[in-house]
C-alpha cells in the first residue's frame, strides 16, 4: 500500500511512536492546466535536507520531534481509488491520535484526508475558491475541493484565505466564507487572518495549503499560476498564529517540472514550521 522512499529530513520515528505522520499523495489525474504534482513529495523530500534541524526563532530541534515519514500511497489511479486509499491511511493516523502531514499531488488529495476528522473547520489558503460542483465531469476534482470539503465538514465551517479567482459558477452557489488577497493586501494580513480565525467556530482546525494561494514570484512551480498572492512570510504568520488549534496540515499543487527548486523548498520549510508551531504549543 505503501511505498518506501527517501524520508522527509529528521523523520525517524516509527509510526507508534510518532506524533506527527507525514504521507505523501503523488496524484496529479485531475490538473487541468499543467500537471507534474505528482513528482512534488519527493521533490519536496529532497529539499527538505536543505534546513537545519534548528529553527532558532521556535527554538525548537525537528530532530527532537518523533516524526514518521510513511512514504507515498502507491495507488493514485483514478481519483475514486486516490479517494478511498487515501481516507483509510487519514483515518488510520488520526484514529492514533497523532497529527497528519499530508503531501500531494494536486488539491484533490486533501479531501479525503479531511474526510478522517469529525468536527473541524477548516482553512484554505489558496488562490482559487474550489467550489465547483463538479468540474469536466468529475466530482474529485482539483476545482471542487472546498465543495466536497463543505459536504463533510459543513460550508459555514470552511474558509479560504487569500483567494484571488471565483468563476461566476462559484458565485451563484451558497459560498463558503473567504477573505480574498486584496483585502488582505489593504488590511494587513495579522489582522485578516486573526479575523479568519474568529470566523472559524470550531475550536479544532485543519489547514491546507495550496501552495498557489503564495504568489508566483516566490512559488512559480504550480499547476495554477495567480497573481497578487500572498507571500511566504505572510503564510509563515497565519500557521504561528493558528498554532495549538492545528488538527491537521497538508501542502498542495507544487509541480516540480515548473520549478527550479524554490518552490519545493519552501514547501519543505512551510512543512517544517507547521510541525514545529504545533509541536511548541503542545510541550
Ligand atoms: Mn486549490
Ligand atoms: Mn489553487
Amino acid at each position: 500500500m505503501v511505498l518506501p522512499g527517501i524520508c522527509f529530513a529528521d523523520a525517524n520515528a516509527s509510526f507508534d511512536d510518532a506524533q506527527f505522520v507525514i504521507c505523501g499523495v503523488p496524484f496529479d489525474r485531475t490538473a487541468s492546466y499543467r500537471s507534474g504534482a505528482r513528482m512534488a513529495p519527493n521533490a519536496i523530500r529532497q529539499a527538505s535536507y536543505n534546513f537545519e534541524a534548528y529553527l532558532f526563532e521556535h527554538d525548537v530541534d525537528l530532530s527532537d520531534i518523533p516524526m514518521n515519514d510513511l512514504g507515498n500511497v502507491d495507488e493514485c489511479g483514478s481519483p475514486d481509488g486516490m479517494v478511498e486509499i487515501v481516507r483509510e491511511i487519514a483515518r488510520r493516523i488520526v484514529n492514533a491520535g497523532k497529527f497528519p502531514v499530508f503531501v500531494g499531488g494536486e488539491h484533490t488529495i486533501t479531501i479525503p484526508v479531511v474526510e478522517a476528522f469529525d468536527d473541524i473547520g477548516v482553512i484554505s489558503i489558496d488562490a482559487h475558491l474550489d467550489y465547483r460542483p463538479e468540474y469536466l465531469g468529475v466530482k474529485y476534482s482539483h476545482a471542487c475541493v472546498t465543495r466536497r470539503i463543505s459536504e463533510h465538514v459543513g460550508v459555514e465551517n470552511v474558509l479560504v484565505f487569500g483567494v484571488r479567482s471565483i468563476s461566476a459558477e462559484e458565485r451563484s452557489d451558497k459560498m463558503p466564507n473567504y477573505i480574498d488577497a486584496f483585502t488582505i493586501h489593504k488590511e494587513g494580513v495579522e489582522k485578516a487572518f486573526r479575523r479568519a480565525a474568529r470566523m472559524m467556530e470550531k475550536e479544532r482546525v485543519f489547514l491546507t495549503l495550496d501552495i498557489d494561494g503564495i504568489d508566483p514570484a516566490f512559488a512559480p512551480g504550480t499547476g495554477t499560476p495567480e497573481p497578487f498572492g500572498l507571500t511566504p512570510l505572510e503564510v509563515k504568520k497565519c500557521i504561528n498564529m493558528l498554532g495549538k488549534r492545528m488538527v491537521g496540515f497538508d501542502i498542495t499543487e507544487v509541480s516540480p517540472p515548473y520549478d527550479e527548486g524554490n518552490t519545493a523548498a519552501l514547501a519543505a520549510r512551510m512543512m517544517r514550521e507547521a510541525i514545529a508551531v504545533v509541536w511548541k504549543n503542545r510541550r
